[in-house]
């Protein structure tokens, strides 16, 4: 550390030295002595001033040094001006790189600080949300984007769902905005805004796609099945009644294609109707306790039933829609499990929020399915699933109907076990029976159009 201390040292002695030498001489051996030392000091503080005027213009030192400890220190100030200069360099060359990534984007990338005002965008927020630089530096979010869902977005403290909307001075454009949090203690927000229009384009054709053939298909079928219903009811004495076993299999086949078009109906719908029309607060008990009562009924007392069902817990929604969410889950546990299952059907209130448990004691869901029931036409045994009458969208749908009602869907099970599914509705949806407006028509087959999968 200290490479050229002796160069000090040796230059201490030798003043104290002569400091004494010329002390023994004039006989002020002290005073020599002082003086000596202060000379010294005053060296030494003299280089100090020196380095600190060098550091003080912000100029590099250059060899040659002084020698001794001071040659040291300047040298070591010198490593550090190199290694703080070369630090610079990289910091500012990073910063343009990633100046010239962001400007290369085509998703428009806006910073906002904690106050929510505009700290930077790139060049494509321009296009994309109109949002100009430098011009709008400084302008609050709120002035430039009035979009209520990304603004309670930006505040909230959940960014899982990205928002979508199209922005005022180009309609035709349909954009999609991620808002994350950002900086030491997040309060800094990151806006990534993706133009969206050609995957929503996309989307809608598939939905169109799917909603036309199902429709399209579904009246021949019922045109089929009502021959096929007449041919099966001929006498066996005739040609064709002798062929009663060939017509039956083939109108179990129909049905069950019209079970799977119903069902994909059902989905076009939940994806393309607006919800808030048919809102109200809904009668869950009720409904509950008659979709239990139906699947007694199908399942021929062969299933144990228990029921915890909070009576005065009605809840705000779709009733055919919950009707079919409910009764996917309930009719489920009937058909995925042997007959003597235990099936427990829990409405509750917890933390406030209204939640439905469905669980049986069945043989349970590996693991690995679990993550993939919910999408379409997904079964874990696509044999069992097909026998039992499955088309493989029931939990597509509940998917759907909750995800329209906020609500979230947790499903946990064992092989060996068991199985429960969760829906946890969000606490503003809960509506106290007797306090509502609009009282529902629940019961055994009461409601509107029934949408429950098969
Ligand atoms: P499906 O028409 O086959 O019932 P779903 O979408 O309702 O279609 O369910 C998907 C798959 O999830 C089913 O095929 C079945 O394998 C599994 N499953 C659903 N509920 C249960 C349950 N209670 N116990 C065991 N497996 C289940």
């Amino acid at each position: 550390m200290f490479r050229h201390l002796e160069h000090d040292a040796i230059q201490l002695l030798g003043i104290l030295l002569a400091a004494l030498v010329i002390g023994q001489f004039s006989g002020r051996t002290f005073l020599s002595l002082l003086v000596g030392l202060l000379l010294f000091l005053a060296f030494h503080f003299y280089r100090l001033l020196q380095l600190h005027a060098t550091l003080g213009n912000d100029q590099r030192l250059k060899a040659p040094f002084p020698p001794g400890l001071w040659g040291d220190i300047y040298a070591d100030v010198r490593d550090l001006q190199i290694q703080s200069r070369k630090r610079k360099r990289n910091l500012v060359r990073f910063a343009s790189r990633f100046r010239e990534a962001a400007h290369a984007l085509p998703d428009a990338v806006v910073l906002l600080n904690k106050a929510r005002y505009i700290e930077w965008v790139n060049p494509a927020a321009k296009t994309l949300l109109g949002i100009r630089w430098p011009a709008h530096k400084g302008h609050h979010i709120a002035q430039l984007l009035q979009q209520p869902a990304l603004l309670d977005s930006i505040h909230a403290a959940d960014y899982s769902e990205p928002v979508e909307f199209s922005p005022p001075h180009d309609p035709a454009r349909i954009l999609s905005v991620q808002v994350t949090p950002f900086g030491k203690k997040k309060r800094q927000r990151l806006l990534v805004a993706r133009d969206i229009t050609r995957l929503h384009h996309l989307e809608q054709v598939r939905r169109d796609f799917v909603a036309n053939v199902s429709h399209e298909l579904r009246t021949p079928l019922t045109v089929v099945i009502g021959f096929l219903e007449n041919l099966i009811g001929l006498d066996e004495t005739t040609p064709i009644g002798q062929a009663r076993r060939p017509l039956e299999l083939m109108e179990e086949q129909m049905q069950r294609m019209t079970s799977v078009i119903d069902d994909l109906l059902t989905l076009s719908r939940l994806e393309n109707d607006s919800l808030e029309a048919g809102m109200r607060a809904v009668d869950a008990p009720a409904l509950l306790r008659a979709i239990v009562a139906d699947a007694r009924n199908i399942s021929d007392g062969a299933y144990s039933f228990e029921t915890e069902i909070e009576p005065n817990l009605w809840v705000e929604g779709v009733e055919s829609e919950l009707r079919s969410a409910f009764s996917n889950l309930v009719f489920n546990a009937v058909k995925h499990t042997p007959p003597g299952t235990r099936i427990r059907i829990l409405w509750h209130l917890s933390d406030g929020a209204p939640v439905l448990v469905v669980e049986d004691d069945g043989p349970g869901i590996p693991q690995e399915h679990i993550t993939r029931i919910t999408e379409r036409f997904y079964r874990v045994d696509t044999a069992r699933s097909r026998e039992s009458g499955g088309t493989g969208l029931g939990l597509a749908i509940v998917k759907h109907v909750l995800h329209r009602h906020r609500a979230e869907l947790l499903i946990s099970s064992k092989v060996g076990e068991g199985t429960r599914f969760t829906c946890r509705f969000p606490a503003t949806a809960c509506v106290a029976a007797g306090n509502h407006q609009a009282r529902s028509s629940t019961g055994e087959g009461g409601g509107d159009d029934d949408i429950v999968s098969s």
